[in-house]
């Protein structure tokens, strides 16, 4: 890789992640280059080489099983390049040197290149003094760095968390300030910023830095006045989610960001169903319908969270009142149900969270075991539908339980 860059006559590199996670003694998750070569010569050299990113092109070179990423140098800031009424850059193929890339990277020690020729570490920015006392700085001045493009302030709590390293008071101050510019990012991109953040091991740390740094405000409004409404409560039930998925990680267990973001968002939207339930007089299940769609718009101005991710997540909100029903043919129905256990996990979760739903759990439990439930208020809550519920079984997506269930 390096060496095909380096035969060709070009500068390359190894930089980022790879290189910082190695020197802090972590298992690098993948490895990004940096060349002097332009985007359109890395695609000569590289069989295998598709381009990407409009607002900077990007080479992902497929490596054996491996995508790296190669970038060209970026050139300095200038006013020439595009930005909004924020100052955040819109457009940046502005090329330059080595040394012209390292001041346009976030913090110190992301712009560590590593020269496998000579084995030698190139740092313009004290990023290996910052690595040796744990620190994570922004290069250059905070407050300009985060206007050009405020996901560095989601990074700096994911990064600062991940190396458990501190973070410098200078890259702290102005966030609560400047969280709004949150606002002004594509609502994919912060989706993607966000699950990064949450589908982590270190998902309950990252969600209380955001918490505690105001970047949640402007992630999740509508959460983040549950917080403030019911603090106990609703930090709880985040936090057993995000534990619960965290440790499903831990096992090599898929995590699925529908019943991520259905936990994340259970309290606000509970809460505005009770609401339009006592004042208007709707059943619960309708009042549900209506606050789920109320709660997912507004939500949706911020993240933009993909259909065949906001669907189940509805669904399994939808599927709550269910499990008051337990005459008749409903239950048989309801366990065939594709999303059934995705709900019924999340049943289990709000049972843990302090809802007292001793009773149903326990029937329910017992209802996927085809027996009866001493509970059970009809005889037996399996006798049909045992081969449709076998059929359908195979289509139910992954996703986290609360904790594992054998
Ligand atoms: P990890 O891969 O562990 O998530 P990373 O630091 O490698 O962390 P990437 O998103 O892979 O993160 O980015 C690779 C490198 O690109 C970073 O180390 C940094 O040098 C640079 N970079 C990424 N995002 C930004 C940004 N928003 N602003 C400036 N530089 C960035
Ligand atoms: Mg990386």
């Amino acid at each position: 890789m390096l060496d095909t860059l380096q035969e060709a006559g070009f500068e390359a590199y190894v930089v980022g992640g790879g290189v910082r996670d190695l020197l802090t003694g972590l298992k690098p998750k993948d490895f990004d280059v940096a060349t002097d070569a332009r985007p359109e010569q890395i695609r000569r050299l590289f069989r295998s080489c598709r381009l990407v990113g409009r607002r900077f092109m990007i080479a992902h070179v497929r490596f054996g099983h491996e995508t790296v990423e190669v970038t060209t140098f970026r050139g300095p800031i200038s006013d020439t390049h595009e930005r909004d009424a924020t100052g955040r850059i819109l457009s940046d193929n502005v090329y330059g040197t080595l040394e012209d890339d390292a001041f346009r990277r976030d913090f110190t020690v992301n712009a560590l290149y590593y020269d496998a020729r000579s084995g030698i570490i190139v740092d313009y920015v004290g990023g290996l003094e910052d690595l040796r006392n744990r620190t994570l700085r922004l290069i250059g001045e905070p407050e300009s760095r985060y206007r050009e493009d405020a996901v560095r302030m989601l990074r700096a709590v994911r990064i600062g968390n991940k190396l458990h390293f501190r973070l410098d008071p200078a890259c702290i101050e102005p966030m609560q300030r400047l969280a709004p510019l949150l606002r002004e990012i594509p609502p994919a991109r912060l989706f993607d910023e966000i699950l990064k953040l949450l589908l982590n091991p270190d998902a309950v740390e990252n969600f209380r830095a955001l918490h505690w740094l105001h970047l949640w405000q402007a992630l999740f409004p509508e959460v983040d006045a549950a917080l403030e409404r019911e603090p106990e409560r609703t930090r709880a039930f985040i936090e057993r989610a995000l534990a619960g998925a965290a440790e499903r990680l831990h096992q090599g267990l898929p995590v699925s960001p529908a019943f991520l973001f259905a936990a994340l968002l259970w309290v606000p939207v509970q809460a505005r169903a009770r609401d339009l339930a006592e004042r208007q007089g709707h059943p619960l299940f309708v009042a549900l319908q209506q606050a789920t769609e109320e709660l997912m718009t507004r939500q949706a101005l911020r993240i933009a969270m993909p259909k065949r991710f906001s669907v189940p997540a509805r669904e399994i909100w939808q599927l709550q009142p269910r499990f008051e029903q337990r005459r008749g043919g409903r239950p048989q129905r309801f366990l065939a149900h594709p999303r059934f256990r995705a709900a019924y996990d999340f049943l289990l979760l709000r049972h843990r969270s302090g809802e007292s739903l001793q009773e149903s759990v326990d029937w329910w439990t017992a209802a996927q075991q085809g027996v009866p439930s001493p509970m059970a208020d009809s005889a037996s809550p399996v006798v049909h539908g045992q081969r449709r519920r076998r059929r359908r079984r195979s289509r139910r997506g992954a996703h986290p339980g609360p904790e594992p269930q054998s």
